[in-house]
């Protein structure tokens, strides 16, 4: 018997797996299929999604977690501008991620093929390296530029277009495969900050009589957690993560000064700043949020973020870990802060601001309409230690994000630098399979959960077993109560915030072949909790009704404009 043909698809699957490739997220059809079955047949995991916006999320929150680009497949035209919206989401956090896109024939560019797009075209703005191989033989050239770009100085997206010509090209000679091989990319182009610079630091921190340690996900993603440890436990300067810097240093370190945050952010005089941009996260590094005379000493890999917004800068432009490295050498210069009238101010803050979130979670008896923090109370209280959250919406992320503590990093997943709405599964879906011996639980908002609710079929389908939770107020932001809904919507003046009232996205769930309750008070919640911890193997939605906030006007902490001056 002769052997048969291989493809252009075998070289493509043969260059990701050398590259360390194991898992593709994506969606396959005509020219893609063959590549998903060449690489399946290589042994990299392939996960059909049912959108490949939510494949794209997943890719990106997997580069995130694995520090190698997730790889997301798409085919082309529609399929391409479905998956920019992973692009750009891993472009604003600085996620390291490729995109695999079919393409048209190259004799038929122009003509009018089928899904034909200019690809390289519309990924560029969203990408750090957006190319097309000129021939077949280049393909694992462009594979192994794409991977080491998105990794490599400040992590991103990057693109390669494969024409459905090249996918189907048949290769003769299966050896030339390996030899057109580059060799796997390290993540070890690394640099340290310059050493005058770092004296200087020593030396603003030795000055600092309210200094802060400002934890972003750039350190959680620089896996520099011992380091940071260690330098907080030795200068005891209290900290405050962003929201994805949670758990680089436990919220339960006793210098966490999470729930002093605007306490800490009016007061603080040099701020070392880690792995995070005073973007509007962080209110720009400005006033009135900060003091107006704040000092930042910042560390990135970026030297174009350093000094970004007029913050008067130190710039540490480095990886974090080394630079971190840099600082704790001179242990004798970094002096311990004493504990002073500031730090015990902001300790007490934390004590009574904890106690208050407490209390707000106690209110009604067993059987009352459910609100925010009487649901995550019961939560809390149930779910285990070692989770991984994923959450999403506007009310639900923020208000549980300072009721669920993390231990440890990369460990929490949310709607990030791009407040991206909809990436709740695809993140479920990217955690469960870098985490496979760990729960994860997603808690997201009813308008959140059905930008990708479909995907629960794609996690089932995939034995990927979630515990998602949907607080469910009917509406984005806030939603209408039954009665209140059935007039306005009679007499067509419905909230653009309105969602219908009780949808069952538990029986969702049940449809797909998982496992779903509709619960509306604190004793179901619970039953229903307990029941879905146990079952392991399965998919289960818990739809928590919550009291729906009626007509509210919309104001969040973020939304505080800095004060102008007129000029
Ligand atoms: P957050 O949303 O938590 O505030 P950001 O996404 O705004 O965090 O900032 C993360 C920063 O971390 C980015 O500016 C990015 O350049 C930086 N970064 C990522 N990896 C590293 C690294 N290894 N060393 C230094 N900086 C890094
Ligand atoms: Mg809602």
């Amino acid at each position: 018997m002769t052997q048969s043909l291989a493809s252009g698809a075998e070289l493509i699957a043969t260059s990701l797996k050398q590259q360390g490739v194991d898992i593709i997220f994506g969606i396959v059809g005509i020219p893609v299929v063959e590549i998903a079955d060449a690489c399946q047949a290589q042994g990299i995991r392939f996960i059909g999604f049912r959108n490949e916006q939510s494949a794209a999320y997943a890719a990106s929150a997997y580069g995130y977690l694995s520090e190698r680009p997730g790889v997301c497949l798409t085919v082309g035209g529609p399929g391409v501008v479905h998956g920019l919206a992973g692009l750009l989401n891993a472009q604003l956090n600085c996620w390291p991620m490729v995109m695999l896109s079919g393409s048209c024939d190259t004799d038929q560019i122009d003509m009018g093929a089928f899904q034909e797009l200019d690809q390289v075209e519309a990924c560029r703005s969203y990408c750090k390296y957006a190319s097309r191989p000129t021939s077949v033989d280049k393909i694992p050239f462009v594979i192994e530029k794409a991977i080491r770009t998105s990794m490599v100085g400040r992590p991103g997206p990057t693109y390669v277009d494969l024409p459905a010509d090249f996918i189907q090209y048949p290769i003769e000679d299966r050896s030339s495969i390996q030899a057109l091989q580059l060799p796997k990319v390290t993540a070890n182009v690394k640099s340290q900050a310059d050493s005058q610079s770092i004296q200087q630091a020593l030396h603003w921190l030795g000055k600092a009589k309210q200094p802060l340690i400002v934890i972003g996900k750039g350190a959680a993603y620089a896996r520099a957690e011992e380091e940071l440890n260690q330098l907080i436990n030795h200068t005891q300067i209290p900290f405050l993560p962003t929201p994805m810097g949670k758990g680089v240093v436990s919220d339960q370190h006793p210098l966490c000064v999470s729930a002093a945050r605007s306490k800490a952010l009016k007061e603080a005089d040099v701020v070392l700043l880690v792995g995070a941009r005073l973007n509007w996260i962080l209110h720009y590094g400005q006033s009135p949020k900060w003091s107006t005379n704040v000092r930042y000493i910042h560390i990135d890999i970026h030297p174009e973020e350093l000094g970004n917004n007029g913050a008067t800068t130190l710039p540490l432009a480095g990886d974090i870990r080394l630079v971190l490295q840099q600082l704790l050498s001179y242990k004798q210069q970094l002096v311990s802060l004493s504990s002073n009238s500031y730090v015990t101010g902001l300790l007490e803050k934390v004590k009574e601001n904890v106690a208050k979130t407490q209390t707000s979670g106690q209110i009604g008896d067993d059987k009352a309409v459910l609100t925010y923090q009487t649901a995550f109370t019961v939560i809390k209280k149930i779910l285990p230690q070692q989770v991984i959250y994923v959450s999403e919406g506007a009310n639900t992320m923020d208000i549980a994000r300072s009721f669920f503590d993390v231990y440890e990093p990369r460990r929490r997943l949310d709607a990030g630098t791009g407040a991206t709405m909809g990436v709740g599964m695809g993140y479920a879906i990217a955690a469960q399979c870098y985490y496979p011996n760990d729960r994860v639980i997603s808690i997201v908002g009813d308008s959140a959960f059905g930008f990708s609710a479909m995907e629960l079929e794609t996690a089932i389908r995939s034995k990927i077993p979630l515990l998602i939770i949907v607080i469910n107020n009917n509406g984005i932001y806030h939603g209408l109560d039954s009665k209140d809904y059935d007039q306005s919507r009679n007499s067509n003046i419905l909230p653009s915030t309105s969602l219908s009232p009780e949808t069952r996205y538990d029986m969702i769930a049940e449809a797909c072949g998982g496992k779903g309750w509709l619960v509306k008070n604190r004793v179901e919640l619970a039953d229903a909790l307990n029941k879905a911890l146990v079952l392991k193997d399965d998919t289960c939605v818990i739809n928590v009704m919550i009291a729906p906030g009626g007509r509210k006007k919309l104001s969040f902490g973020w939304m505080n404009k800095a004060q102008k001056s007129k000029i």
